[in-house]
């Protein structure tokens, strides 16, 4: 059963619980956290649904309900623990287009009940689609933790504001803003503390604090420049989540991973300027322009850029472009390519007993030619024990080998290539800097990947599913 989540008023409309035993007891207190009224159809009631009744909380119909005991009903709740009377209720309901639960028994519901962390107008509903509940509890025992318990006595308090704020700030970045610093700053702290009196004062001086800005100072709009690491969400930094929770636009690459852009502020617009290399994208001085233009019409941009986005990005055209045109500018950066590639392999890019220095190359000139490395000393990096790393190397790995081989490197050298770091399809072939001079469809290797050259290529490394290697040099083989 596939669910879409979503809350529902009880207001004035009683839910049905069907059946007077434990499980339709369980049920009902549930339904009583919202619900100010339940109705429950059984002869005969457990003690606490009883007691419910005494409180007027519960009002008891008879049993066996028909069509007209269920219609119109914002959910009925079939827990009469007998299989052919729950599959009655459940039949007649999905007729009459009502909602309804019948506890285990996923075939029969058309609604289910998640499990809930309820601090008052804060309530965070978790649901597996049946396919875990408990995993579903392990989660809201994880939330529970985390959630201070006076969260809805702020969400509550933010409510009675929500008209003097919209009256004294239009709707968009400044309304916004006003209410991060609410929940953000003092104000939060105080009512979080149980101190109501100090919050609503400190919301009344945001409020003022809001409107003044906003008739003196024009908007004031920023860009970000954030690294989005390799793919994985996991290797963002807290400052990137951040600014993607903030943005008004994100101008994201290909590279920066669907996972990564899932963050975004659900209200950000999403706009793809970046192809992986080869396909078209939109040229760098437009996206620049679109930078510009955008953080000057007031909002807050994000510029997601795969990796690092001082490594081989364009990062640096993007600032002078900004710079030139004086808007603020934050730069946020990321787990570039090579370091996450290197961790998953576990192999260090610089190792006392290895190797010294780490280069990160890219293999490609702009025009899409393989590099000359004129600008290089290779000789010397040849003659000490030096790691490089080449980035955009796919299709000129050979031609760099080769030049590598030239300059002096041994033709044994290992190089580690790795397609997908740390993406659910990630990808690692080692090899030797000959074998791919010579060979290197063996690799058979796709965009984006890179490639490290370097004894510490040779360490032992983690997860390595080939290793292509000529005949007459079979320099090592992985388990
Ligand atoms: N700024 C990025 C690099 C952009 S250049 C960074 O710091 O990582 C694009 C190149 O980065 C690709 O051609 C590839 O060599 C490398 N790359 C980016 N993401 C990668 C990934 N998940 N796995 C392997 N290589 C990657």
């Amino acid at each position: 059963m596939r669910t879409f989540p979503i809350f529902i008023s009880f207001d004035g409309r009683p839910p049905l619980v069907v059946g007077g035993g434990p499980l339709a007891a369980i049920k009902t207190r549930l339904l009583l956290k919202r619900a100010e009224r339940v109705d429950v159809a059984a002869d005969t009631l457990e003690s606490e649904l009883s007691k419910f009744v005494d409180e007027g909380r519960v009002v008891q119909q008879p049993p066996h309900p028909g069509v007209d005991q269920i219609r119109g009903r914002p959910l009925v709740l079939s827990a009469t623990e007998h299989d052919g009377e729950d599959e009655r209720i459940a039949e007649m309901a999905r007729a009459l287009g009502v909602p309804v639960n019948v506890p285990d028994r996923p075939p029969l519901c058309t609604a289910a009940l998640p499990a809930i962390v309820d601090r008052g107008d804060v309530t965070v509903a978790i649901g597996t689609s049946a396919a875990a509940p408990v995993l579903a509890q392990r989660l809201r025992a994880r939330l529970e933790h985390e959630l201070h318990p006076r969260l809805g006595d702020l969400a509550s308090l933010a409510g009675e504001f929500r008209d003097r704020v919209a009256e004294a700030l239009p709707e968009g970045p400044a309304r916004r803003l006003l209410w991060e610093r609410v929940f953000d700053g003092p104000a939060a702290s105080a009512m979080l503390h149980g101190d109501e009196e100090s919050a609503r004062k400190l919301i009344d001086l945001e409020i003022e604090r809001g409107a003044l800005a906003e008739k003196h100072e024009p908007p004031k709009g920023r860009v970000l420049l954030v690294g989005a690491g390799p793919g994985d969400p996991e290797l963002l930094t807290m400052k990137a989540i951040r600014a993607l929770k903030a943005a008004d636009v994100v101008f994201y690459d290909k590279l920066a991973g669907a996972q990564v852009l899932e963050l975004a502020r659900r209200e950000a617009e999403l706009i793809s300027v970046g192809k992986a290399k080869g396909a078209h994208s939109v040229p760098q001085a437009e996206i620049n322009a679109l930078l510009v233009a955008r953080a000057k019409a007031g909002q807050t941009v994000v510029r997601l850029k795969g990796g690092d986005p001082f490594i081989f990005g364009r990062g640096g055209e993007e600032l002078d472009a900004l710079r030139a045109a004086a808007i603020p500018v934050e730069v946020i950066p990321g787990v570039t390519a090579g370091a996450a590639a290197a961790a998953s392999l576990q192999i260090p890019l610089t190792h006392r007993d290895v190797s010294h220095t780490v280069t990160f190359l890219s293999g490609h000139e702009a025009g899409g030619k393989a590099p000359s490395f004129e600008h290089l000393d290779l000789r010397a990096l040849a003659s000490g024990n030096n790691t490089l790393v080449v980035y955009m190397g796919v299709t000129t790995g050979a031609v760099i080998a080769r030049r590598l081989l030239d300059a002096g490197f041994r033709e044994a050298l290992p190089v580690i290539a790795v397609e997908n770091a740390s993406r659910a399809n990630e990808r690692r072939v080692a090899t030797t800097i000959s074998v791919l001079a010579s060979d290197p469809g063996s690799l058979d290797l796709s965009s984006p990947a890179v490639l490290i050259f370097g004894e510490v290529a040779g360490l032992p490394a983690a997860g390595v599913v080939a290793t292509i290697l000529a005949q007459e040099e079979v320099v090592r083989a992985y388990a």
